[in-house]
């Protein structure tokens, strides 16, 4: 894939999310020394300065490999993501946000005028005037335009087509350096590409599969936040301990990096291997450890959690069958 003896392209940009993916990519350490030596870094806002012209002006399919991360909140990132489709011959949707929605997408829970006016005029918030952002301002020098908030946050393949998708929140340091490996190969003629639509740098089963807790038969009779639980067994299975620990429903890749130091999986490396609704298979793992057959005893032992939304969409909301909410919000 080396074009004409020069280095393959890359390009990286953040859209709707924290900017922690961003930070997991510089965190491969002497790897991004690779990056450096394989590819001619031609965008990356946070790491270089480059414009939106200097890609425009860019031939289609000229840049090799994108990292997109975030999901697509405004008019911008939905132009960007375009954007850099147009010119990108691999696009991966990098990290949870970019992929199925992560936590921004939990904002579709809420219409966007409550979120604005949350933003500008809480308890926290100096604005006596409530005064609002505006998309367009004229000022003597012309206009001055921002970003428009869209009705819903959507994950990346709901806007382009996506080649690869890698999961995570952010993704592991270790997967990375993988699929940097892996990239670095493909371009000298060494490895192929996987499928397109794979899910890359994540393992194909279950974080419950790599966790190094005993488990046994799981029977609830409560659910119970960890917090509340002392003390914690450092051996057993959590979900056996009433912890709501998502590890049944969630992919495999972390090397279950939070049961293996004492805190329940919350699900960032969204759904494991064909499955699709990561919420409603949690529902059923969590149903199936139920010792109550009374719908009252039930309800009593689900209500041991407190946020069931967050509990089992924190990270899927806008990726899950439901999508965005979309006909809610009536967003075509
Ligand atoms: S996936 Fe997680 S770390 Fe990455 S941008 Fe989104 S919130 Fe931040
Ligand atoms: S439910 Fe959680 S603690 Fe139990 S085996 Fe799975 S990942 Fe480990
Ligand atoms: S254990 Fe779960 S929440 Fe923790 S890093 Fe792995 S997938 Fe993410």
């Amino acid at each position: 894939m080396t074009v004409n003896g020069n280095k393959p392209k890359f390009a990286m940009y953040w859209a709707a999310s924290c900017g922690g993916c961003e930070i997991a990519v510089l965190n491969i350490h002497e790897k991004i020394l690779d990056v450096d030596a394989n590819f001619d870094v031609v965008f990356w806002p946070v790491a270089m300065d480059a414009k939106y012209k200097d890609v425009e002006a860019m031939e289609d399919g000229s840049i090799l490999l994108t990292l997109f991360n975030g999901g697509i909140r405004n008019d911008e990132n939905e132009h960007i993501a375009k954007l850099l489709r147009r010119k990108s011959k691999i696009l991966v949707a990098f990290g949870s946000c970019a992929s199925e929605g992560c936590i921004p997408g939990l904002a579709n829970l809420s219409p966007v005028g409550e979120i604005v006016h949350t933003a500008f005029n809480t308890i926290t918030t100096d604005n006596p005037n409530e005064i609002y952002p505006r998309v367009s301002f004229d000022v003597p020098e012309g206009e001055l335009r921002i970003p428009k908030i869209e009705k819903v946050l959507r994950p990346l393949d709901l806007v382009v087509d996506v080649d690869y998708y890698m999961p995570g929140c952010p993704p592991e340091s270790h997967q990375i350096a993988a699929v940097v490996d892996l990239v670095i190969k493909v371009v000298k003629g060494e490895a192929e590409l996987p499928p397109k639509g794979s899910v890359i740098g994540a393992g194909d089963s279950t974080v419950c599969d790599e966790c190094p807790r005993a488990r046994n038969v799981k029977i609830i009779k409560e659910f119970k936040r960890i917090q509340d639980i002392a003390p914690v067994d450092p051996t057993l299975c959590l979900l056996e301990q009433g912890i709501p620990c998502n590890g049944p429903a969630t992919r495999s890749g972390c090397n279950a990096r939070c049961p293996g130091v004492g805190a329940q999986c919350i699900g960032c490396y969204g759904p494991a291997e064909g499955v699709m609704d990561y919420g409603a298979r949690l529902i059923t793992a969590f149903s199936s450890v139920i010792d109550a057959t009374e719908p009252e005893e039930i309800d009593r032992i689900l209500d041991g959690i407190p946020d069931p939304t967050g509990q089992v969409y924190r990270f899927n909301l806008a990726g899950s069958l439901l999508k965005a909410n979309r006909e809610a919000w009536k967003v075509k």
